[in-house]
C-alpha cells in the first residue's frame, strides 16, 4: 500500500485522509415535478442512497471480485458489481471504488488478484469516455468520432428497430437481453455490446437510435459511457471493434449463457427448449404457435450486407 501510495499524484492520497464531511441529507422526495415516480419493482431493485451503494461496493469486493475476471461475462451469474447508477447518479465516486479496491489488492493495482486488476480496468475504461467526451466534444453533438464513418448506409427500418426495442428478434440472447433492460433499467456488459453490435451490424440500423433507446431505459444511462459503448460496437468510435468482427448472437449465447439460464429467467416461453433455447428450429411449434418470433434476418446475409457497407466508405483520413 505505502508504495502504491507514494507513487501516485499527491492529490489521492491526501483525499483520502481527509475526515468525511459531515452533510445533511434532506429527505428523499417520494415524487419529482416533471417525472413520473418509478415502479415499485424499479425502487426495490435499485434502493436510493449512498448506504446501499457502500453496500454494494463492500459486498462485491467481498464475495465476488476475486472472481470478476471468470464470472463478469456470464448473464446468468451476479459476477459484476451493479454500482453503475450509483456511480452515474453521482451517489459514490470512482475513486472510492479504486481506492477500497486497492486496499483489498494489499494496496497493489498492477498485480495480486486478477479479478480484482481486472475490476479497476473497467473503472478505467468509464474515465477514459469522460476524457474523449471532453477531449473530442463533437460526439456529444451526434456525431462519429471517426468522421468517415458518417458516410454508411444506415438503413431506414422501422418495424425491425421496433422489434429490436421490444425484443422480438427472434434470436433468443438479444431479446431476453431487451427485455431485461426493459424491466429493470440495467443489462448486462456482454450483452449491451452484443445487442448493440446487433442493431448496427445485423440490422444496419444507426448507432444513435440505439443510443437513444438506451439512454431512454437504462438507470445508468450516462452520457459519456453509453456513447462510448454504442461507438465501439458500431466500429465507428475511438479504439472500437474492428468492423469485421461481428458477434454472432447465437454463438455468443453458447459461450456466455451456455445452459440457457439467462435465456429462460426472460423468456420462459423457451426455457423448455434445452439446447435449441439458443437458436429455435425453424419447424418448431413455438414459430406456428406464435409463441416465439422466427427470426427477423438472415445472419450470414446481413453479416455480408455490413461487411459491404464498411468496405464502401471513403478511406479515414486519421
Ligand atoms: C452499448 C453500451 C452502452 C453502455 N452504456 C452505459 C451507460 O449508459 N452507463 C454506464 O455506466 N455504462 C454503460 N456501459 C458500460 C457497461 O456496460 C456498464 O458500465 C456495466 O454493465 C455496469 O454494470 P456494473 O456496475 O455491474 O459494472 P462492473 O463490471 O462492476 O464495472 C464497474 C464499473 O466500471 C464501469 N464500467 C464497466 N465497464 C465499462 C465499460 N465498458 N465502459 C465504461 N464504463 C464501464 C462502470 O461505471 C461500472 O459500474 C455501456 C456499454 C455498452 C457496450
Amino acid at each position: 500500500m505505502e508504495r502504491l501510495l507514494d507513487s501516485m499524484p499527491p492529490l489521492v492520497p491526501k483525499i483520502r485522509k481527509q475526515a468525511p464531511l459531515s452533510i445533511r441529507s434532506s429527505q428523499l422526495p417520494t415524487h419529482v415535478e416533471g417525472f413520473e415516480t418509478p415502479p415499485e419493482s424499479l425502487r426495490t431493485h435499485w434502493p436510493a442512497g449512498e448506504t446501499e451503494a457502500q453496500r454494494r461496493l463492500e459486498r462485491f469486493l467481498d464475495e465476488t471480485a476475486e472472481d470478476y475476471d471468470r464470472l463478469r461475462d456470464l448473464p446468468a451469474k451476479p459476477g459484476t458489481s451493479q454500482l453503475s447508477a450509483y456511480l452515474a447518479a453521482g451517489v459514490i465516486s470512482v475513486r472510492q471504488c479504486l481506492h477500497a479496491a486497492i486496499d483489498r489488492n494489499r494496496g497493489d493495482l498492477d498485480s495480486g488478484s486478477k479479478g480484482v486488476q481486472t475490476w479497476i480496468t473497467e473503472l478505467i475504461w468509464r474515465e477514459f469516455y469522460k476524457h474523449i467526451m471532453t477531449g473530442y466534444p463533437r460526439v456529444s453533438r451526434h456525431r462519429a468520432f471517426r468522421p468517415h464513418t458518417e458516410a454508411l448506409p444506415w438503413r431506414h427500418a422501422p418495424e425491425e428497430l421496433k422489434a429490436w426495442q421490444e425484443g422480438r428478434t427472434g434470436f433468443p440472447l438479444i431479446d431476453a437481453a431487451m427485455r431485461q433492460l426493459l424491466a429493470t433499467g440495467w443489462m448486462h456488459n456482454r450483452l449491451r455490446m452484443v445487442t448493440a453490435m446487433f442493431l448496427t451490424k445485423n440490422l444496419l440500423i444507426d448507432w444513435r437510435e440505439g443510443e437513444r433507446h438506451f439512454m431512454r431505459h437504462l438507470i445508468d444511462g450516462d452520457f459519456a459511457s453509453n456513447n462510448g459503448g454504442w461507438q465501439w460496437s458500431a466500429s465507428t468510435g475511438t479504439d472500437s471493434v474492428p468492423y469485421f468482427r461481428i458477434f454472432n448472437p447465437v454463438t455468443q449465447s453458447r459461450r456466455f449463457d451456455p445452459e440457457g439460464r439467462f435465456i429462460g429467467q426472460w423468456i420462459p416461453e423457451i426455457d423448455h427448449l434445452s439446447e435449441n433455447i439458443h437458436l429455435p428450429r425453424s419447424n418448431s411449434d413455438i414459430f406456428e404457435n406464435k409463441v416465439y418470433p422466427r427470426p427477423i434476418v438472415d445472419l450470414s446475409r446481413s453479416r455480408e450486407r455490413a461487411l459491404e457497407a464498411f468496405k464502401g466508405l471513403p478511406r479515414s483520413k486519421g
